[in-house]
């Protein structure tokens, strides 16, 4: 069965159409589906009892199923979703000043073998569709009651490998008539999948482009990084000031600290020479310690003086505050510790 809500607008226009309905059909569904959130065809009282029956026999309306929900003293949410073909998926709902914010998987499993991920341990399975992107946020709407106004793709899976259907969710979560979140509110990561951030830059929307980039220097880069033997840092950089040239969008560089690996201030000095004058902003990250994992996190002093010194050299640098972190939030813990049990 097609999912429904893998349809942006316009295409879900040209669905009903090629079913012999009428377009506007298309916003009466839409606004059920993301306004009113309901979760059943039967409940779209303004459709004809006729066209609730084809869209029974015809479509999925994708509800999630909760397998687990972890609750932080900070208020950060965990979820586990069960997906239609037995499948689980992590979504982590974080409560900030500006808004609450949920971290979308964008896959099942992740091919991309960062070493300080729990998600390495998990297999590739497929690709999430736009729908199942976007029914994160829904089910979390639904449980929480609330509105939620930012979204980062930083969950399972590199985004940029499941191009077209993040895409498609966006439109989706962008549409003034879905979920309507504005693209400033959506922020798109990758590990530096080089090809794709070309291809992003072109698209003309207006989310904020993360890089994955935890080190300024190839070798330790490519020790923490595997996709950085496919695309060093030469590489991945000449794409994001194409980017920038392209969007004039502040680029985000994520850096997370592990102790006596990229952590001191010889680090710091690379890095400030590699993105001098770019328009950027360097997020600094506490590395979550996960089982197996041959990183320790930095001493909160040692990440002060890292931030510090970057910003002494002209680089704006931020500590990301931890969120969640007694209930696993680092993406792929939780699903990796149920599929133990
Ligand atoms: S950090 Fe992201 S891209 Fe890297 S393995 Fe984990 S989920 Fe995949």
């Amino acid at each position: 069965m097609k999912n429904i809500k893998d349809y942006n607008l316009e295409e879900l226009k040209a669905e009903l159409l090629s079913i012999g309905e009428k377009s506007f059909r298309a916003e009466q569904i839409f606004k059920w589906l993301y306004i009113d959130k309901v979760k059943s065809f039967d409940e779209m009282t303004n459709l004809s009892l006729d066209l609730r029956k084809k869209l029974n026999e015809n479509y999925d309306i994708c509800n999630f199923k909760i397998i687990k929900k972890l609750e932080s003293k900070d208020g950060t949410k965990k979820y586990l979703f069960g997906l239609s073909d037995e499948n689980a998926i992590e979504s982590v709902l974080m409560e900030y000043h500006f808004g609450k914010t949920v971290c979308v998987s964008s896959q099942i499993g992740c091919k991309m073998g960062c070493k300080f991920c729990a998600s390495t341990g998990i297999p590739f399975e497929r690709n999430l569709t736009s729908g199942e992107i976007v029914e994160q946020i829904i089910a979390i709407e639904q449980d929480t009651n609330s509105k939620i106004s930012n979204v980062v793709f930083m969950g399972i899976g590199e985004p940029m490998d499941n191009y077209d259907n993040v895409l498609n969710a966006i439109k989706i979560l962008n549409n003034p008539k879905g979920l309507n979140i504005g693209a400033r509110h959506i922020s798109v990561s990758t590990s530096g999948v080089v090809p794709r951030i070309y291809q992003f830059a072109d698209e003309n929307i207006q989310c904020t482009l993360s890089i994955s980039l935890h080190s300024a220097n190839n070798e330790t880069r490519s020790s923490m990084m595997p996709v950085n033997n496919a695309y060093n840092i030469q590489e991945l950089m000449k794409a994001c000031k194409y980017y920038i040239d392209k969007t004039n969008k502040r680029i985000s560089f994520e850096y997370a600290l592990a102790k006596d690996n990229n952590d001191n201030l010889k680090d710091a000095d690379e890095l400030i020479s590699l993105i001098k004058g770019m328009l950027c902003h360097v997020n600094l990250i506490p590395i979550n310690k996960i089982e197996n994992g041959k990183y320790t996190k930095s001493s909160l002093e040692n990440i002060i003086k890292f931030r510090d010194y970057l910003n002494e050299h002209g680089i704006v640098a931020t500590i990301r505050r931890e969120l969640g972190s007694d209930i696993d939030a680092a993406c792929g813990q939780l699903r990796r510790k149920n599929l133990k049990n």
